[in-house]
């Protein structure tokens, strides 16, 4: 194994309480794209920001055509070598949190609980009320969407109605980010996976475990903003390197 591996698989050893922070780059191997690499998101469609949407039906309209468009890929993946080696940590009682920008579901999927996994940017795999947070399935805002492209309003008070996502421009979910702070100021070793550790306040998230006395580790093919703090960058592909250091 070379140098940067032993040393990572050493910390991973040493550490008893570890916080995993992922981006869209864990799930990139499950087929779905992230936001910057090349052929990722943002090269077919600019984000519709929140303001947008909620003055604008054409934009919410865009949302909805856009959220039907990507759920034949979102609906059939699948964890795949990353996610698993994280749960295979999980198993062993090595992880306090998996905290996650990304709003696929794929952690819970590969077996870690639900109370363990902190969405700081939502999931898109149902909807909400914007104005009382009233749960809609997807499955019923496609049937009312499929009608001349109807927006769906919630039932309980004509909100709204958005997938359960955190958009630009949007507030931070208040309690996901007080547990992920909390999780992360406590934690002995902090894994930063497949983010490019630009979208605050997310990103200041890696920076709160320093701060807490832990290590730090990112993992990306690329560089990030936050590889002056680390103690060990490692540009890397994510699937077959965790799944080396964690021997599955
Ligand atoms: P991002 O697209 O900004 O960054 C992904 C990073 O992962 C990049 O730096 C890229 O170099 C790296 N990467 C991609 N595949 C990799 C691989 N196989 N091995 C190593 N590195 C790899 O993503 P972000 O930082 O999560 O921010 C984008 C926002 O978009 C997130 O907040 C999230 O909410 C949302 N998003 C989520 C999903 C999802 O749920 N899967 C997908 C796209 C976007
Ligand atoms: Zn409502």
């Amino acid at each position: 194994m070379s140098a940067d591996l032993e040393e990572f698989a050493e910390l991973i050893d040493n550490s008893q309480s570890i916080v995993i922070f992922t981006g869209a780059g864990i799930s990139t191997e499950s087929g779905i794209p992230d936001f910057r690499s090349p052929g990722g998101l943002w090269e077919k469609n600019r984000p519709i920001d929140f303001s947008e949407f909620l003055q604008s039906e054409e934009a919410r309209r865009e949302s909805w055509r856009r959220k039907f468009a990507m759920e034949p890929v979102l609906s059939k993946a699948k964890p795949n070598k990353g996610h698993m080696a994280i749960s295979s940590l999980y198993e062993r009682g090595k992880i306090s949190a998996v905290i996650t920008q990304n709003i696929d579901g794929l952690h819970q999927a590969s077996g870690i609980r639900d109370e363990d996994v902190i969405e700081v940017h939502g999931n898109t795999t149902y909807a909400k009320c914007l104005d009382c947070g009233a749960r809609m399935e997807l499955a019923e805002v496609e049937e009312i969407f499929s009608k001349a492209e109807t927006l769906p309003t919630c039932g309980k008070c004509e909100g709204i109605v958005k997938t359960a996502t955190i958009s630009f421009g949007q507030s931070m979910p208040v309690e996901e980010m007080r547990r992920a702070s909390t999780a992360a100021r406590s934690c002995d070793l902090l894994l930063a996976i497949g983010s490019s550790l630009v979208v605050y306040p997310a990103a200041d998230i890696p920076l709160m475990a320093k701060q807490g006395g832990a290590e730090l580790v990112i993992l990306n093919r690329e560089a990030t903003p936050l590889d002056a703090y680390a103690d060990l960058v490692l540009n890397r592909e994510i699937g077959e390197t965790l799944a080396s250091v964690t021997k599955l």
